[in-house]
């Protein structure tokens, strides 16, 4: 049998008519005992064999079957609906309950939706398997169509904003209208543009280009406090599934830290997903050749016409707004310029002739390659300036914490376990620890990566060099503006740019070079 392992659960105890008669009995035998606390033991062993973190224990005093009696069980279900769990820890499934369809229908869905287990000490039931439908009963089967309705209802309620990390969103998506059924349909009015935008994308357009075309058509932007079109709004569409037809829950989840809520961004197989949702805008190709476009880092911005005329596309940012500076040909004039198209760079940001601030660039480049080549000389040994060992050291000292932590929070339950600790000092200790485990296990997480990411770079600022003098080379040898771009690119993460208004010569202006390194 798979035991999922270290897993943010709850624990919910109850006990059944037969375990109270059970009781009875044995009081009158003279050997009283108290079933939740065995519950209790035993749901404890199988948390600390699997190494799970509790959030909480939930124990039902009184005894009834439907939810509506039982006040902790109610308390239980708003939790799990919130998405905080991975799992809840019970005896056996009848536990939660086995009422009537309605009470069926509620746990189904609260688990459901907030794609929450539900683990016995021998079964693992997932409410995304094919049998979970199984799990409470096949009664709920054939009031497929009651639970349907309920789910509706349900749906506008706080259990799917909460499943869908509050994007139940106060208005459809862009492009959609939503029926009096929270369906999506198609919005005459503005369908099309989402259609034009996949296809631009696909074609190779970039999104600042989009933008402008969409602004120049007079497409007012869905944002309506903006006047423009921002290429982050062309990215959510382009990038958002809804477009073809899908509905995606739980693409972020808000997890309890510090006694706060966080939100967290779920890995996609942790999605609920739900195919042909509504009618698509686009089809399934076309979403994906416009997001493989729109993931390709060489495929430059290209303008209007398809061939690219601007060396600097998509290298060249806004240095105050962060925008891709725009390229303005100028057929009547000997040079083109560059500028900053968002509105709000108006009055803030100058543009400048294209060559000067292409000439800028290679002039930057060569200065860089000069004064790494003079400190290479100037010392003796690199790798005695090199942060790598002392980060070893720091995720050594981490490392070590971790497993002292990991010791105590097994010995927690040892305290437990002899009556060393109530069970409200235990989850207190418990928490304690596993936030300061969480947190180890992030700066150790981090720490390793920083340790890399400086090796690589380590390595690659011996290569970097060679290759940025041979790319001036054959920059400078080159007319062919897309191999140009291309060269910039191989050796740029990006260039920043800066003219203020009352820098005169044309040659005043700032750039700040990013290096691929
Ligand atoms: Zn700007």
């Amino acid at each position: 049998m798979y035991m999922p392992r270290n897993l943010d659960v709850f624990i919910y105890l109850r006990k059944s008519r037969k375990d109270i008669e059970e009781e009875k009995k044995a009081t009158e035998m003279g050997t009283s005992y108290d079933t939740l606390q065995r519950h209790r033991d035993t749901l404890l062993a199988v948390a600390r064999k699997e190494n799970h973190n509790i959030i909480d224990i939930f124990e039902e005093v009184v005894s009834g079957d439907s939810i509506a009696e039982r006040p902790q069980i109610q308390k239980l279900l708003r939790k799990v609906e919130t998405g905080i769990a991975d799992a809840v820890l019970v005896m056996d499934i009848d536990r939660l309950g086995r009422g009537d369809m309605l009470d069926q229908g509620i746990l189904d869905r609260a688990f459901r939706y907030s794609g929450t287990k539900i683990i016995t000490p021998t079964e693992v039931y997932d409410p995304e398997s094919e049998t979970w439908e199984l799990v409470f009963g096949i009664k709920s089967l054939i009031a497929r169509e009651e639970l349907k309705a309920i789910s509706k209802r349900m749906q506008r309620g706080r259990r799917t904003s909460a499943a869908e990390g509050k994007s139940i969103s106060k208005k459809p998506p862009y492009g959609y209208l939503r029926d009096e059924n929270l369906k999506l349909y198609p919005d005459p009015e503005t369908a099309w543009v989402v259609v034009k935008i996949f296809e631009m994308m696909r074609d190779g357009y970039g999104r600042q280009a989009i933008a402008a075309e969409l602004d120049r058509l007079g497409v007012k932007p869905p944002n309506e406090k903006r006047d423009f079109w921002s290429p982050s709004t062309i990215t959510a569409i382009v990038t958002n599934e809804v477009y073809m037809g899908h509905i995606i829950w739980g693409k972020v989840r808000y997890v309890k830290q510090n006694g706060k809520y966080v939100r967290k961004k779920m890995p996609p197989e942790r999605w609920y997903v739900k195919e042909n949702a509504h009618e698509p805008l686009v089809s399934k190709e076309l979403w994906e050749s416009a997001n493989k476009a729109y993931k390709s880092r060489w495929r430059p911005s290209t303008v209007e016409n398809r061939s690219l005329a601007n060396p600097l596309a998509g290298i060249l940012k806004c240095e105050v707004c962060g925008f891709t500076m725009w390229y303005q040909p100028r057929p009547d004039r000997p040079n083109d310029m560059i500028r900053c198209a968002n509105p709000k760079c108006k009055g803030v940001q100058k543009g400048a002739l294209l060559p000067l601030v292409e000439e800028r660039i290679l002039q930057s480049l060569a200065e860089f390659v000069d004064q790494f080549e003079v400190q290479e000389q100037m010392m003796e040994k690199r790798e005695s300036q090199s942060v790598i060992p002392l980060k070893q050291k720091a995720l050594e000292k981490k490392e070590k914490e971790l497993k002292e932590l990991n010791v105590q929070k097994s010995n927690l339950h040892d305290f437990l376990e002899r009556g060393i600790y109530t069970v409200e000092v235990f989850l207190e200790r418990q928490q304690n620890i596993v936030q300061r485990i969480k947190q180890i296990q992030e700066e150790i997480e981090q720490l390793k990566q920083e340790i890399e990411k400086e090796q690589l770079k380590e390595k690659n600022i011996n290569e970097y060099i060679p290759t940025v003098k041979k790319v001036l080379e054959a920059y400078r040898s080159t007319d062919d503006v897309e191999k140009k771009n291309r060269l910039l690119k191989s050796v740029l993460e990006k260039a920043t740019y800066l003219r203020k208004p009352e820098w005169k010569k044309k040659d005043q202006f700032v750039i700040q070079l990013y290096p691929k390194i």
